[in-house]
């Protein structure tokens, strides 16, 4: 990584979209890389920069690791550059992140005492900024942290797009106050992209808005293809189920350069007793500690149905990052506590049968690679968040063939096609709902297979990088022509 005062370059590995035909065919990728082609001629030197506020922890920064590193392998000069705020910056941002999804979060102000602090922490960035950005390069920020540079960069002559990662179908009072916050910032954007129609908020909603859903690199340490052994390997390393470890198998994977990888860290693990064994069937979500994800919800659901609707041999996991390793995520501690909290007051038995996981985040390879493996061995992926602007927890273990149950909202609902490619809660505050659609399908190995056997096909058909590309270029001869 490259250091400036505030600004963090992200050095992202070049790699061939060749590798994808043994996925989606030759005759696809080929059209991706003519699309590539076309899209570095019409670039000339100019330089495709991506501004985000982390480089790990996310669904932002999990597909920009992925898709620029091919974007890169294709020829097209694209950097990625992460900006530093503090603390009350962070707050403030988290704060507006609820708004946007109509939420109130912490219930603070977003005022102009916010605005000051949104303001101050920016301006330093921006000048870092602009000694990096020439007139005619294409400027993507992503999300609410970013949008109060999109008029300085506009007027150093870059093509600015604004790109929102989160929204919500609904407008409330919360949607009012954010988009209130944000709209001042928005004027100069050449154009935006948000991941569903419903998303497109007044201010945006004037011809520049374009839809691009999310995709997943099935590549990477994340999804990519782990041998059971291996699988098996990575989460006794780690400490998430019971031991001995496979004999002569490392708990290994391949790095998004092609080097050899392992899973050296632990997770740190707050159970009672003994983790679960490896045949056990094992109900997991996979999230960062924000409150919209409802870890304490799932952990009540399984409670509820634990030894009626679910059988009592099976086991929860409720895994996300280290607490203090994403840095624009203020709120994980609070919202680990709260979660803890609740585990105490659970009755011992079902107790026994919960596992909460922080996962380590020092080398964001090692944790993808225990993500994966938890994703593939768990029996029923669960994802009850309360609001979703996409969900790529959903698509990586549709791609993983393994059963979802989700609930009914924003981005999970483009994905999921209910009692097909996965099954829907329609109330995510339906606790005995969930117990029961976990039984469901805990209960039948048969429905676990059609489940995953079509959601994998969902993800094959849509939510791939490839096609993410063609939606890129689309959107920068766009923005050139604005
Ligand atoms: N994730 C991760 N490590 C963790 C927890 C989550 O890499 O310990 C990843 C997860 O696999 C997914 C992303 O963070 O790729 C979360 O993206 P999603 O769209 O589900 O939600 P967001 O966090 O963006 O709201």
């Amino acid at each position: 990584m490259f250091l400036s005062m505030h600004l963090t370059e992200v050095r992202v590995p070049a790699r061939s979209l060749r590798r994808f035909e043994s996925v989606i065919g030759a005759s696809l990728v080929n059209e991706a890389l003519g699309a590539a082609e076309a899209l570095q001629r019409r670039l000339g030197g100019r330089v495709i920069w991506n501004v985000n506020s982390t480089a790990v922890g996310g669904g932002v920064a999990e597909m920009l690791q992925s898709l620029l590193s091919y974007v890169r392998g294709a020829g097209i000069n694209t950097r990625w550059l992460v900006i530093r705020g503090d603390e009350p910056f962070f707050r403030v941002t988290k704060r507006l992140h609820h708004a946007l999804h109509g939420a109130a979060g912490d219930g603070s102000p977003l005022g102009e005492g916010e605005r000051r602090i949104y303001e101050a922490a920016l301006r330093t960035n921006i000048v870092e900024l602009r000694a990096f950005v020439e007139p005619g390069d294409i400027v993507i920020l992503h999300d609410p942290q970013t949008a109060g540079m999109v008029k300085a960069l506009a007027e150093a002559g870059a093509r600015v797009i604004w790109r929102c990662h989160i929204g919500w179908e609904q407008r409330n009072d919360e949607t009012e106050l954010g988009w209130r916050f944000l709209a001042p910032y928005l004027g100069a954007a050449h154009a935006f992209v948000f991941s569903r129609h419903a998303y497109v908020p007044p201010p945006c909603d004037d011809g520049r808005a374009v839809i691009i859903q999310p995709s997943i690199d099935v590549f990477s340490a994340k999804n990519q293809a782990l041998s059971e052994e291996t699988v098996r390997a990575i989460l006794v390393h780690a400490g998430i189920v019971e031991g001995p470890m496979p004999e002569a198998v490392r708990p290994g994977f391949v790095r998004s350069d092609g080097a050899p990888g392992r899973v050296a860290r632990s997770a740190d693990v707050i159970r009672l007793g003994r983790a679960p064994t490896w045949g056990a069937p094992m109900v997991v979500q996979i999230s960062r500690w924000d409150p919209l994800k409802d870890m304490e919800g799932v952990m009540r659901g399984f409670a509820e149905g634990f030894g009626h609707t679910l059988p009592a041999t099976a086991e929860l996991v409720l895994a996300g990052p280290n607490v203090h390793g994403v840095a624009d995520d203020v709120e994980g501690p609070e919202v680990f506590s709260r979660v803890l909290a609740a585990w105490r007051l659970l009755p011992h038995a079902v107790r026994q049968r919960v596992h909460l996981i922080n996962l380590p985040t020092v080398d964001v390879e090692e944790n993808a690679a225990i993500v994966n493996a938890l994703q593939r061995h768990a029996t029923v992926i669960v994802q009850k968040s309360l609001r979703e602007g996409f969900g790529l927890t959903v698509t990586e273990a549709m791609w993983k063939e393994r059963p979802v149950i989700a609930s009914d909202v924003g981005g999970i609902r483009d994905q999921i096609e209910d009692g097909k490619s996965g099954l829907l809660l329609h109330d995510p505050a339906d606790l005995a709902g969930l117990g029961r659609l976990l039984g469901r399908v805990l209960g039948d190995p048969a429905e676990q297979r059609r489940l995953g056997q079509a959601a994998r096909e969902r993800v094959m058909e849509r939510f791939l990088g490839v096609r993410h590309l063609l939606d890129y270029k689309m959107l920068i001869e766009r923005c050139d022509a604005a």
